[in-house]
């Protein structure tokens, strides 16, 4: 394992690196290790205060308010050049921050270069409509900034959920307070230092670091925050959104989920193979979208998980920053303990163990949060395994019949966040992507997140769709204008009638 210096970051407020007011600092450490890797400010409400009155300031009578739409656009490309100058630098941190693999680490730099990309070109292109009325009037909409947008992200994706929340928010014109988990705030704080770099002006792009119940909350209360991004889990959604009631604010919310992945027999079975371990153990299992209950035809049931399983085993575990690794430990102890407890209940409730459900600790690897590759076959659809989100490299294997019942079983979560359908019968692939609960289907190909491509939950999975044209509307409000072209003047009380007419 690699040591690494302790470093001691700012968050950025105004444009500045500054501490937190109250000199409070916590450690971040590697999931590899458990080492200490760097000294964070440990912002408080008053830092909160600081950063408001900053992004403020920036939208209201800023620099950034006078932008025209073809210099915020050259600013997010350029913020997409600095990201792809330095893929290997930031995948190397971010990989040290939250144990995803490097080569995992380097598609999601990449990732979020091209999100900046797409929604620097999409500055350009906000335009309203003419709409035309009954009557000499003139109607047309503008499209308009909120304002000051509170951005929350998590620990799963810190560098690429940065790049969903504040390259759409910018396009649009608004200003961001950037909030990244509090285990993995490195990596966002890099991308508000290079929006600064590519030369957005300061006090439009700030990055508090800190808890989420002090400081999360805070922003989520704050009078002067417009808008509250969240992308975490439902349940702490749930709070944020009951929170915002207060200040009505606007909340787009993308949460936890329990995809399902179909198999028919009349799929590619190899494929299917395939894209069915990419799907559940890529990032450690550790992906909102990740496929956690696989259901097969009883027809292939043992045949599938023959390969299944003995390719699960093979996949090799270990240092994430190794070119040779293919999973990597899970983000904290706390979270490997938690897996481990979700496979406990699984095996409790009589769910069939086929390999994993332990914790790796061979040599160094004993000192991270290592998890083997889990599959349980067996499950019903009403386990514990079946219904809760684990975020861990943990598969619930479900036999399915008929088409019917695979349907009701495969809707049968609070979730409705993704799905996957292997099959060749194209009726049956399109059906199924119109009755399965989710936002995002999957045909023959296990997960992907282009841009170009709206993405969102159905049922408590999520309010809103990110990235695509629909991502800017999470950052856009409609404003109506009316021009009167009447040559008659407007005289309401002075034309009454002498009788009703
Ligand atoms: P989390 O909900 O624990 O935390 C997310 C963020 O919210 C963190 O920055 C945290 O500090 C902050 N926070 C915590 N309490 C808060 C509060 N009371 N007020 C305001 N902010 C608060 O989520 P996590 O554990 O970091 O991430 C894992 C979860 O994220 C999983 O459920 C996963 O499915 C979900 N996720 C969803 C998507 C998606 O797009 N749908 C993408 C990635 C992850
Ligand atoms: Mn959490």
């Amino acid at each position: 394992m690699t040591a690494t210096a302790i470093a001691t970051w700012d968050m950025i407020i105004g444009g500045e690196d500054v501490q937190a007011a109250n000199g409070d600092a916590f450690e971040t450490v590697s999931p590899t290790t458990n080492d200490v890797i760097g000294a964070v400010p440990k912002g408080s409400a008053e830092d909160v205060e600081r950063a408001v009155s900053a992004a403020r300031q920036a939208f209201d009578s800023g620099p950034w308010s006078r932008f025209t739409p073809l210099e915020r656009s050259r600013a997010l490309n350029r913020v997409a050049d600095l990201l792809r100058g330095r893929v290997e630098e930031i995948a190397r941190l971010e990989t040290l921050n939250c144990g995803k693999i490097i080569v995992e680490s380097r598609a999601d730099v990449i990732a979020s270069a091209n999100c900046f990309e797409y929604y620097g070109n999409l500055a350009t292109q906000l335009w309203g409509e003419q709409i035309p009325m009954n009557g000499p009037l003139l109607d047309y909409t503008l499209r308009e900034p909120y304002g000051v947008c509170g951005q929350i992200i998590p620990w799963n994706f810190p560098l690429l959920m940065a790049a969903w929340k504040v390259a759409p928010a910018l396009a649009a014109g608004n200003t961001v307070i950037l909030k990244p988990a509090s285990v993995t705030p490195l990596t966002a704080i890099l991308l508000g230092q290079l929006c600064r770099e590519a030369g957005i002006p300061d006090g439009v792009v700030n990055v508090i670091t800190g808890p989420g119940g002090v400081i999360g909350d805070a922003l989520v209360g704050h009078p002067g925050v417009d808008k509250i991004a969240f992308t975490g889990e439902t349940e702490t959604g749930r709070q944020i959104m009951a929170k915002a009631a207060q200040t009505i604010k606007k909340v787009s919310l993308e949460l936890g989920g329990k995809s399902p992945n179909i198999v028919f027999p009349d799929a590619g079975i190899d494929e299917a193979i395939n894209g069915s371990l990419f799907a559940i153990f890529t990032n450690a299992g550790q992906r909102c979208t990740a496929r956690t209950r696989l259901f097969l035809h009883r027809e292939i049931y043992d045949q599938f998980l023959e390969t299944f399983v003995a390719r699960a085993k093979g996949i090799r575990v270990g240092d994430p920053l190794e070119h040779e690794t293919q999973m990597g430990p899970v983000i904290s102890p706390q979270q490997r303990d938690r897996v481990l407890h979700y496979c406990g209940v699984a095996s409790d409730e009589g769910a069939e163990l086929l390999t994993g459900g332990r914790k790796v600790d061979l040599g160094n690897l004993a000192a991270g949060n290592f998890v083997e590759p889990t599959v349980f076959g067996q499950v019903d659809a009403g386990m514990t395994l079946a219904q809760q989100e684990v975020f861990g490299p943990v598969l619930a294997v479900i036999p399915f019949s008929r088409e019917d019942e695979l349907v009701t079983m495969a809707n049968s979560t609070i979730y409705g966040l993704a799905a996957t359908v292997w099959t060749n019968d194209i009726k049956r692939a399109h059906t199924l992507a119109r009755r399965l609960q989710a936002g995002n289907v999957s045909i023959n190909y296990p997960t992907v997140n282009p841009p170009e491509a709206p993405f969102g939950g159905y049922k408590q999975s999520g309010i809103g769709r990110e990235l695509s044209r629909h991502g800017l509307d999470l950052y856009l409000q409609t404003k109506n204008v009316v021009v009167n072209l009447s040559s008659q003047p407007f005289d309401w009380y002075g034309r009454w009638p002498e009788r009703p007419v």
